[in-house]
């Protein structure tokens, strides 16, 4: 099926259009340049640039992928989670152009796209596969067992996610925003042994008690690790000596992926998964993808990593999860739903309402 695919959940306004598995267009306008005065995302900035750039962006993917919009088979757009007014956009365009062409409309959820997106560029994944989702908004390991109608939730931080762990970081080290990319780079010179940063949730007391073995196993927490750095910060500038930057870095950074691997992969074996995919904004972090990689290879695990234009948000990922749902024979959800903030991962589309 050809299939459009609308993305607005946060600062992405993003059109795809794949046709099967194939990708033919994905176009991406971001209003990052607007938010970064401000430190993150400003909500109403998001939702009035989504509404600015949504037709243009439309216009192009149509160009691009050389298609028009009668010749679409259906629409998919992102229902949630994300920013409510982000996703409001988003929505409301898709239903105005599936109330004019007649074509059937999906509200679909914005991190099983982001798994979903695995499916493109020739990658082929077997029926049941484990997800690691690392972006802004989450951090989640996942087990896929269909991608239209089976994604369970294995374990999901309790506090920060880990991309929001380095943007409130980078912060703290005067890095900018946003934090994940200038950490990445500043801790190409730094010594990642120079501080041992606590991994969260890692240690036996915190994995599980004995009225609730193993709660925590498949958990993370990165409040901890953030507040550790500030204590290291603190501690440098009440001595009035210069912030190892890259020192800091490094060590945070070894931290955060230390701990989201080794979790990652031990979740795997514990429920028999052969493959893991790596999806979210985080996936670009180059230290993740190299001990991810390691780690996997040494577990016997295959290693499935999206190229990056795939990984951050954008409407490919929605369209190629829309393709899927026709292919599967789902029912579309109608023109009634609403956007979700907080859509839980296990909804994967929204179902009409009777
Ligand atoms: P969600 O999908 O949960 O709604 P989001 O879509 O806003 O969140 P993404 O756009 O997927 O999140 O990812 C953005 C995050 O990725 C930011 O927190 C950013 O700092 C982080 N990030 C980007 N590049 C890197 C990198 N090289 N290393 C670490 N983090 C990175
Ligand atoms: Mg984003
Ligand atoms: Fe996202």
């Amino acid at each position: 099926p050809l299939v459009l695919g609308i993305e607005s959940s946060c600062d992405e306004t993003g059109i795809g259009i794949v046709r099967g598995t194939q990708l033919l267009a994905n176009t991406v306008s971001s209003s990052m340049d607007e938010h970064v005065r401000f430190g993150g995302v400003i909500p109403e900035i998001a939702a009035r640039a989504h509404l600015e750039a949504f037709v243009p962006t439309l216009e192009q993917a149509l160009a691009e992928a050389d298609v028009t919009l009668e010749e679409i088979d259906a629409i998919a757009v992102t229902s949630g989670p994300g920013l409510a007014g982000a996703l409001m956009v988003g929505v409301a365009a898709a239903k105005a152009l599936a109330l004019a062409t007649g074509k059937p409309l999906y509200g679909i959820n914005h991190l099983v796209a982001h798994v979903g997106v695995g499916v493109l560029e020739g990658s082929v994944l077997p029926p049941t596969f484990g997800a690691l989702l690392v972006s802004g908004g989450h951090t989640e390991i996942l087990k896929v067992t269909s991608l239209t109608n089976d994604v369970q939730l294995l374990g999901a931080t309790i506090d920060d996610a880990a991309g929001e762990a380095y943007d409130k970081t980078a912060r703290l080290l005067g890095l900018g925003y946003p934090g994940g990319p200038a950490i990445d780079k500043a801790a190409k010179d730094g010594d990642k042994k120079a501080f041992r940063f606590p991994r969260g949730l890692s240690l036996p007391k915190f994995v599980g008690s004995a009225e609730e073995p193993g709660k925590h196993r498949n958990n993370f927490s990165f409040s901890g690790l953030k507040t550790a750095v500030a204590r290291c910060v603190e501690h440098f500038e009440a001595a009035g000596e210069p912030i190892p930057v890259a020192d800091i870095s490094a060590s945070f950074q070894e931290a955060v992926v230390d701990v989201i691997t080794s979790k990652a992969v031990r979740a795997m074996q514990e429920n028999g998964l052969k493959t893991l995919l790596l999806g979210g904004g985080v996936a670009a972090n180059t230290r993740l993808r190299e001990l991810l990689a390691a780690r996997c290879a040494s577990a016997g695990i295959t290693l499935v990593v999206p190229p990056f234009s795939l990984c951050t948000d954008n409407g490919g990922m929605v369209a190629a999860l829309g393709a899927q749902l026709v292919a599967a024979g789902a029912e579309p959800s109608g023109l009634d739903f609403a956007t979700d903030s907080s859509q839980p991962v296990t909804n994967i589309v929204l179902e009409p309402r009777s």
